[in-house]
């Protein structure tokens, strides 16, 4: 049985991997600072709580042989989090120390598995998107470099790094971009919650007829990639020969005022749109999916209507049981 380590297990993406992994008929051990919110911990064959920023949890953790490991622990979330500045500091020292070290003990432990990086597409400069109608990133759009945040600068710095110990140290990875990750149990409030699931939440809670708030104008613009999508687009970067960059996104580009009317369609609400000062990102974000498709077949399947739809009933039924609506 092939054995895989998912870093960032209690996380959005890490769950549902651990979940994809056991079905694939892997042996999946977890490690996060904490056990999956909406899904029982025992989705794993083991579930290590370990901060992965000290050395002695890797020692802990890299115990025995790994097929796949894969790498998607970061301190993280929307613009809310990612956008302010508040957070630079730990952005970056903490998902920087925690490729650091993942780097540096596989390495030592003479790793010859694959291992996954998630990087992201806020590694794209900004100058390329100014553009509402943006036409798509491609993987070599990312230099010269200029990211609009420090978790971008973070997320390309490690890029680099893992490229390097590919060729210093013979390390089998791939690095993949995700462009906004998005569908059911993933974190709705709280700060760290992407726009998606954010208008889901206050959309689930206003009254018919009510208001909601967005941040800016609303006519930003970005793609969003379902969950089950993304995870299939991974398995496939794995079992190539491809080390990466890739994008992993999705070509459907979309307003967040559309976005927000998209979801009120589903809830069959009618609400105003109040706009008001908030951190919003870059203007257009859009994935160039040429490289992908041509390196390992993959596009994603799920329209956005479809995965959106899923994802507010998700939010909307977590919403009843805690008696909120
Ligand atoms: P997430 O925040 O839900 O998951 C990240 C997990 O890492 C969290 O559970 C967190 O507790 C854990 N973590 C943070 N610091 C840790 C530490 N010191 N030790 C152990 N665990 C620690 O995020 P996600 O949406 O699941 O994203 C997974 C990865 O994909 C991240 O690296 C993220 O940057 C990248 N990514 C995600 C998206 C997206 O849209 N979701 C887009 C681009 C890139």
């Amino acid at each position: 049985m092939k054995k895989a380590l998912v870093l960032g297990a209690g996380g959005f993406i890490g769950h549902h991997l651990v979940r994809y992994l056991k079905k694939l008929g892997f042996w999946v051990r977890g490690v996060d600072l904490k056990y999956p919110e909406f899904s029982p911990k025992d989705e794993a064959d083991d579930f290590v709580i370990g901060d992965l920023r000290d050395p002695e949890v890797w020692q802990k953790i890299l115990d025995q042989e790994f097929d796949e490991i894969y790498q998607l622990a970061a301190d993280m979330g929307g613009a809310g989090f990612v956008f302010t500045g508040e957070n630079d500091a730990d952005i970056m020292h903490n998902s920087a120390l925690i490729n650091l070290n993942c780097l540096y003990y596989l390495k030592e432990k003479k790793f010859k598995g694959k291992v996954f990086y998630s990087s992201s597409a806020c590694v794209y400069p900004e100058y390329r998107q100014t553009d509402p109608n943006n036409p798509g990133l491609k993987e070599e759009d990312a230099y010269p470099a200029q990211p609009d945040s420090e978790y971008g600068w973070e997320k390309l710095f490690s890029e680099r790094m893992y490229f390097a110990f590919h060729r210093n140290y013979e390390i089998n990875v791939r690095v993949a971009r995700f462009h906004n990750v998005y569908g059911p149990e993933g974190t709705y409030e709280g700060g760290r919650e992407k726009a998606p699931a954010a208008l889901c939440r206050k959309i689930a809670l206003a009254k018919d007829g009510g208001e909601i708030e967005i941040w800016g104008d609303g006519e930003q613009t970005r793609s969003f990639l379902y969950i089950d999508d993304a995870l299939e687009g991974v398995r496939k970067f794995m079992d190539s020969d491809f080390l990466g960059p890739l994008n992993l996104g999705s070509e459907e580009l979309i307003s967040i005022n559309n976005l927000a009317k998209m979801i009120m369609e589903i809830a069959g609400k009618k609400l105003n749109l109040k706009h008001i000062p908030g951190p919003t990102g870059v203007r257009g974000r859009n994935a160039d999916l040429t490289l992908v498709r041509q390196k390992i077949d993959w596009e994603p399947k799920t329209p956005l209507r479809v995965g959106i739809e899923k994802t507010y009933h998700w939010i909307e039924s977590e919403l009843k049981k805690q008696g909120r609506i």
